[in-house]
């Protein structure tokens, strides 16, 4: 077995997916590039890392992380470093919580393993200990030895803490499915109605456990200039901080599956929330957005949930 280089993978790529490397990879394709290079799993997670690294978006640290996660099925998805300009540093983006939030998105149900470019920060264990699978999950940092990850986080703060069975809110498999969307969108146009029910899709699918007898579920969606429409739900963490806002996610979701990060193509971002949950989402992404793009438009749209959680 031999460590792999990643030039050794673009080679293997399709001619038209050289230049930019594809932010997933079904396991077929994993496993036959595992037969090709003769390697481990592990060091191909590496070398995807690797492979990935370039293409995060670092205008303030100028510091590439590539991450690259593989689910129980056997799929391995990237993702990179999510740096934004004109506000504030809490809005970035981890390069291990984009493969997490691109694997979610994309409907993986447990990971497995994480690999990256650099040992992952303080606030991505923390991410990452959450995780359906904690005791078996493995780390593998480029050059280093893979490690389970309570070697990197021992006595974790995890959601056996607050008395909860993780095992019961699993984030792959949380659903909202009796929320119900309160505003009326019978008379907007066409393609808002069709962004507002997508991104009511995604809520269904957030995660929101940790606030006590309450939930606080919410979803994102965005359109560009050319059509495209990206949706994701809130994903929430257990120390609160390292969650994954919605407008967020459905960045990440814009990213990883058409490699576009043109955020001035948005024209319109709608969020969805209820308006009794404790914690609310539509100002933060309000000045969030403009941010990112000053000409979008912002609306906000009623859903309501029951605020006991369904399992
Ligand atoms: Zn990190």
């Amino acid at each position: 077995m031999s460590k792999v280089d990643p030039e050794s993978i673009r080679a293997l790529l399709p001619e038209n997916q050289r230049a930019q490397p594809p932010f997933f990879f079904p396991a077929e394709q994993i496993q036959k590039f595992v037969k090709d290079l003769k390697c481990t799993v592990q060091d191909l997670g590496r070398a995807l890392a690797q492979l990935i690294a370039p293409f995060a978006l670092a205008p303030l640290s100028e510091f590439h992380v590539g991450a690259c996660t593989f689910g129980q099925t056997g799929n391995a998805y990237l993702g990179v470093n999510m740096e934004f300009t004109g506000t504030t540093i809490n809005q970035n983006v981890h390069a291990e919580q984009c493969a997490i939030t691109n694997a979610w998105l994309r409907g993986e149900k447990q990971l497995v393993r994480m690999c990256t470019t650099e040992t992952p920060c303080g606030h991505c264990r923390q991410f990452m200990a959450e995780l359906p699978g904690f005791d078996e999950f493995e780390i593998c940092v480029v050059g280093k030895p893979t490690k389970l990850i309570q070697e990197f986080l021992p006595e974790a703060f995890r959601p056996v803490a607050l008395n909860i069975d993780w095992k019961k809110i699993n984030p792959f498999i949380s659903t909202f499915n009796n929320a119900t969307l309160d505003s009326d969108i019978s008379s907007l146009p066409e393609n808002q109605k069709s962004l507002v029910n997508k991104t009511f899709d995604a809520f269904k699918k957030a995660y929101s456990p940790f606030q006590i007898s309450q939930t606080s579920p919410s979803a994102a969606g965005i359109r560009l200039k050319n059509g495209d429409v990206f949706s994701a739900g809130y994903l929430e963490n257990i120390a609160f901080n390292p969650s994954m806002m919605p407008l967020n996610a459905a960045l990440v979701a814009m990213l990883t599956q058409s490699h576009n990060h043109d955020w001035s193509q948005i024209e319109s971002c709608v969020l969805l929330e209820d308006p009794k949950s404790k914690v609310q989402q539509s100002l933060c992404a309000k000045s969030f957005l403009c941010a990112l793009s000053q000409n979008a438009t912002f609306s906000s749209y009623q859903v309501s949930v029951d605020h006991k959680r369904t399992e």
